[in-house]
């Protein structure tokens, strides 16, 4: 084997230890950010019950309050028509009359009002439950994904530890000049930076490489990159197997 396809080789292999660990970083990054979001949006949801909750305990306070005026002036009434018994005095009757008449009016008023009260309650009631249940669901789906996403991390940790001796590994083989390229280009350009040429198209940006630089690539003597992307190119038919 010519010591060109053996540096390729060892490029190739160093790129395939990088391509994991990258999209391994990524995973390691976002999973995370998902819980997290399930997390704020289980946050928002209790926040808005308790929005609806200081709703109720205001109308739970007037309707108590109602209620209790209810009372009182049932309670005058009741006082009010003992009294009118004993009454002789046309136009004290008629002023008892006319404030029991009022009283029961005024609590007519506050019947509606109760009812309305009791009908906002029920509906407020409602969303909250309705809330809780989408809480409770969102509570379960966190707690799934967070026992998932511990060991999921663990394993992918445990993975990149092992690409990371890899990586070591593959990097000794590689002559030094071609390595510090290597990661030269690594640091500008967008995962994969070894990439092959087919047909005479780089598979990096899609772009047909010159005739000349193709022509060179294919005697396999010097690594060369492809004069739009600068990514390190090989012909692919210098390796029937990639993989
Ligand atoms: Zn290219």
């Amino acid at each position: 084997m010519s010591i060109y396809i053996e540096q390729i080789e060892q490029l190739v292999v160093l790129q395939k230890v990088d391509s994991e660990m990258i999209t391994l970083e990524r995973v390691l990054e976002d999973a995370p950010k998902q819980l997290r979001s399930l997390q704020e949006k289980q946050a928002y949801l209790k926040q808005q019950q308790g929005v609806i909750q200081e709703k109720v305990d205001v109308l739970l306070e007037q309707k108590g309050r109602i209620e209790s005026e209810i009372e009182n002036d049932t309670q005058k009434v009741k006082k009010s028509k003992n009294k009118l018994m004993m009454v002789e005095n046309t136009k004290e009757y008629h002023a008892m009359m006319r404030e029991m008449d009022n009283m029961e009016k005024q609590n007519r008023t506050r019947e509606e009002e109760r009812a309305n009260l009791v009908a906002d309650l029920s509906d407020l009631e409602g969303r909250k439950e309705t809330l809780q249940k989408d809480i409770d669901a969102l509570g379960e789906t966190i707690a799934a994904q967070q026992s998932t996403l511990d060991q999921e991390l663990a394993e992918k940790r445990t993975r990149l530890e092992v690409l990371d001796k890899e990586k070591k590994k593959a990097s000794e083989a590689v002559p030094a000049p071609i390595l510090t390229r290597y990661n030269f280009i690594r640091s500008r350009i967008p995962n994969p930076v070894i990439v092959p040429v087919s047909e005479g198209v780089c598979k990096g940006c899609n772009i047909v490489i010159p005739p000349q630089a193709f022509i060179d690539l294919q005697k396999g003597e010097q690594i060369l990159s492809c004069p739009n992307c600068l990514r390190i190119i090989f012909w692919e038919r210098h390796f029937a197997e990639t993989d």
